[in-house]
């Protein structure tokens, strides 16, 4: 089983169902809904594809909205199209709403006249043009071009280490976040974080916009500044996950710090229990080319060996010419990478750590050193919301993890998750207190729904799904393991399960 997963970008390059079949079968775990383009209709018919490309497959499928943020872009061009901007000459950013040409283009951010200054250094397409500002008014930036190149539409402008007066959450974010919300999807993601007070005001939004029985969407924070990786620390304390965003990031700081803040963020980021999306650029030549470099696959490898719980395609399958052969080349880049045991690169890193005082990293550390012990690889997790299954990942102990649920929501957003296989099963009815603490999670009538133990039930449910799903032999030995259920059966249980073994009853 592939343990680091693949999130896909939909785009018009995977605008089929026929196609996002064909990726999900090549081993696309997650999709990636971008909401800096398209419309809410265009989103909607994306995000229905999607579900019907895993329904067809019968296969789980997370499904993560990407809120812009505060992105500051360029406004339209003339007929659409790009210009040349030439190195020395002058170039216009308007508040003031015009048609843009080689001379001059809007802005959608009102407030970017107040925050530049002459001298302030403004890149334009991830950095491709650079830009400094002369002079200004209160609606318009006279610039000189320092480094020229050709200027499309609604292009993403950065300023580098200017911070700026602008809000975490956009009106179009508001009204974006309401939309995923409606259509229940699993991660949420929100573009140019820059401190943990950002993450709260998203988590709050959707903790009140939740339609999920147990569970809700997890944010994920992505780290794309240079304010966000100082405040590292309390962002990663507050999201759920975090995407190393390595695109603006790039841009915001600099191309050589990408990779020594990469190692950084992940670090941190398992180190805190937290899942990470390393994104931006894995296969860019695959854009045009069926073929990656070398140095592009020993990128996806070394992001895997980092800890890495997804790598991100953007462009490759969003609008390249070879999205399946992109997806198929990632797939067969982690198999290989994963050949290689963690052990042999580094430590698990919470084997290391000191102790947590939580229950949930007892069960996982004791079902990880019973596993070692009895020489399996396996362990079948019983899990509701999901968090048990994300706990189990979070220690990296390696282990193959079968992360069996009633919920379908459970089962869909922890396909993203790290080493978890999501299993759904229907035979046991329960129910989670909705803050999802492990400590309230109770299972209900179980002995009523089967008129037996409920233990056995639940180990029986267990067994059954792992054979009929493939996963399992008989006479094979496995950990067993499920968080603080209450009153009843496998409660902060670690059990050392053969198949087929007969199953006690009270
Ligand atoms: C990035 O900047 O790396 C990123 C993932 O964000 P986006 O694709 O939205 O620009």
């Amino acid at each position: 089983m592939r343990k680091a997963k693949i999130l896909a970008t939909l785009g018009p390059a995977s605008d089929s169902q026929a196609v996002i079949e064909s990726m999900i079968t090549a081993g696309v775990n997650a999709v990636r809904i971008n909401m800096s383009h398209g419309t809410e209709e265009e989103h909607t018919a994306t995000l229905e594809r999607a579900r019907a490309a895993a329904a067809n497959l019968k296969k789980p499928l997370a499904i993560l909205v990407d809120l812009s943020g505060p992105k500051i872009r360029t406004r339209t061009l003339k007929d659409g199209l790009p210009v040349e901007l030439k190195v020395g000459e002058e170039f216009t950013i308007t508040t003031r709403e015009v048609e843009g040409n080689g001379q001059i283009v809007s802005t959608n951010f009102s407030g970017l006249p107040e925050a530049v200054e002459p001298g302030t250094r403004i890149l334009i397409d991830d950095g491709a043009i650079e830009l400094i500002v002369e002079s200004e008014t209160a609606t318009d930036i006279m610039c000189r071009v320092e480094v020229g190149g050709w200027l499309s539409e609604r292009k993403g402008i950065n300023l580098p280490n200017t911070p700026l007066p602008i809000a975490s959450m956009t009106e179009k974010d508001e009204v974006d976040l309401i939309w995923a919300m409606s259509k229940n999807v699993d991660y949420i993601a929100l573009s140019f974080v820059r401190r943990a007070e950002d993450c709260r005001v998203v988590k709050k939004k959707i903790k009140e916009l939740n339609k999920r029985r147990m569970g809700r969407a997890l944010l994920v924070a992505k780290i794309e500044k240079a304010e966000a990786i100082e405040n590292l620390d309390a962002i990663i304390a507050e999201t759920d996950g975090v995407m190393v965003a390595r695109g603006d990031l790039g841009v915001e700081t600099s191309v050589e710090h990408v990779p020594v803040y990469q190692k950084r963020i992940i670090e941190k980021a398992v180190a805190n229990d937290k899942f990470v999306i390393t994104a931006t650029q894995m296969l860019q030549s695959m854009i045009d080319s069926p073929h990656p470099t070398r140095a592009e696959a020993s990128d996806v490898a070394n992001a895997v060996w980092d800890g890495s719980d997804a790598v991100m395609l953007s462009a490759e399958t969003a609008s390249g010419s070879y999205p399946l052969e992109t997806v198929q080349t990632m797939a067969r880049i982690i198999d290989a990478a994963e050949t290689v045991k963690p052990g042999e690169l580094r430590k698990p890193v919470k084997f290391s750590q000191p102790p947590s005082g939580r229950t949930s990293q007892a069960l996982c550390k004791a079902a990880a050193y019973a596993a070692k012990e009895v020489m399996t690889e396996k362990v079948a997790v019983f899990t509701e919301s999901g968090l048990m299954a994300r706990r189990l990942s979070s220690i990296r102990s390696g282990l193959q993890t079968f992360g069996l649920t009633t919920s379908i929501d459970a089962c869909n957003q922890l396909a993203l998750i790290w080493g978890v296989q999501p299993m759904y099963h229907r035979a046991v009815q329960a129910v989670v207190d909705p803050q999802e603490s492990i400590g309230n999670v109770t299972m209900m009538d179980l002995s009523s729904s089967v008129g037996t133990d409920a233990t056995a039930e639940l180990l029986m449910v267990g067994e059954t799904t792992l054979l009929e799903a493939g996963v399992v032999e008989r006479g094979e030995t496995l950990i067993m393991m499920a968080g603080r259920l209450s009153g009843h059966g496998l409660s902060s249980s670690v059990i050392v399960w053969t198949i087929g073994e007969e199953i006690p009853r009270r």
